[in-house]
């Protein structure tokens, strides 16, 4: 089983309006309440194409029961560690052809609880046959980027492949621990440009000198995905121009998402390097053609993998 990590998921409430009055009161009638977190968005998509998948983290209160009742709904197994502090809300209010957002930060993590967390997740690692791990997201308010290595560092004593998929100081710290061995990172441009402190060349064939500093050493597969203009990749020395079809968006939010649930479904079945290029793109394609974030209809995986076009740089 492929086993998604999701360190502070949240209830994703969406609140439709024709006006968003300010400094009033707005009646809503179209609600939209679902398991929100970037790790869940890997797991659904996985869980779409067939695969067995599991769901990690921390949850609590009356929203994790929230979440852990959209999981079974969704028929997704949760592995989640549960606390006695309340998970968060985020809120979109689509209004006007807009988005406005508010977001909990969730709850602060303890020491203790960290400590807890970790000892569970060891013991997951030796109950349950995890074939890839995907780390997703940012970190909940009392961990560190030392968390991520931990977890790491326990996949990597058992040989379990990890997609890491995260941005900041928090990524920047992970790839700075030369111990550690990661399968693959799925930066995009802003991201890889946030590792490097600077504003990248626009041309990717650019980033090759970049990509071969000591920071990626460690690392089997950088994956920049480029949105409909496909992805640059670098495997051990091998680099590679992605290029997909013209598509008909729907809704592009959590195509990131559902390129690592590709990445890790490729690493998963042992694909060649190419193949797993061609799946990571088209897992990002299908996820653009849906309405719901995280969804792809595996009848079209076929049709859309052989548009993917690959160059070996
Ligand atoms: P997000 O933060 O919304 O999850 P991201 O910035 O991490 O996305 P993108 O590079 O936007 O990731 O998209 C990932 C992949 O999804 C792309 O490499 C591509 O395969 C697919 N994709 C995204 N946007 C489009 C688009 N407009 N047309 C076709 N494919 C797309």
């Amino acid at each position: 089983m492929i086993l998604t990590v999701t360190m502070n998921p949240s209830v994703d409430i969406g609140y439709r309006l024709e006006t968003f009055l300010l400094d009033d009161v707005n009646r809503v009638t179209d609600v939209s309440k679902t398991a929100g977190g970037k790790g869940l968005n890997v797991a659904r998509v996985i869980h779409d194409l067939g695969l067995e998948v599991g769901a990690t983290g921390i949850i609590g209160g009356t929203l994790g029961n929230f979440i852990t009742e959209k999981l079974a709904e969704q028929h997704l197994r949760e592995y989640f560690f549960k606390i006695n502090k309340e998970s968060r809300n985020c809120i979109a209010i689509l209004h006007e052809g807009k988005q406005t957002e508010i977001l909990e930060k969730g709850p602060h993590i303890s020491e203790e609880e960290t400590a807890a967390f970790l000892e569970y997740f060891q013991q997951l690692l030796e109950t349950e046959n995890i074939s890839v791990l995907t780390i997703s997201g940012s970190l909940p308010k009392g961990m560190t980027a030392d968390v991520y290595k931990r977890l790491i560092s326990l996949a990597n004593q058992k040989d379990i492949p990890v997609v890491l998929d995260t941005s900041g100081s928090v990524l920047i710290e992970v790839l700075e621990d030369s111990s550690l061995k990661i399968a693959a990172i799925k930066p995009n441009y802003d991201e890889l440009s946030a590792i490097e402190n600077k504003e990248l060349s626009t041309n990717p064939s650019e980033w090759q000198e970049i990509l071969e500093t000591p920071r990626y050493n460690q690392i089997d597969w950088v994956i920049t995905s480029l949105g409909a203009a496909g992805a640059f990749a670098k495997h051990k020395h091998d680099f590679y121009q992605v290029s997909i079809p013209s598509i008909e968006v729907v809704n592009p939010v959590g195509s990131g998402d559902a390129t690592v649930a590709g990445i890790a479904v490729a690493l998963n079945q042992a694909l060649a390097p190419e193949e797993l290029l061609r799946t990571a793109m088209t897992t990002g394609m299908l996820n653009t053609m849906e309405m719901t974030t995280g969804t792809v209809n595996k009848d079209l995986f076929h049709e859309y993998f052989n548009q993917v076009t690959i160059k070996k740089l």
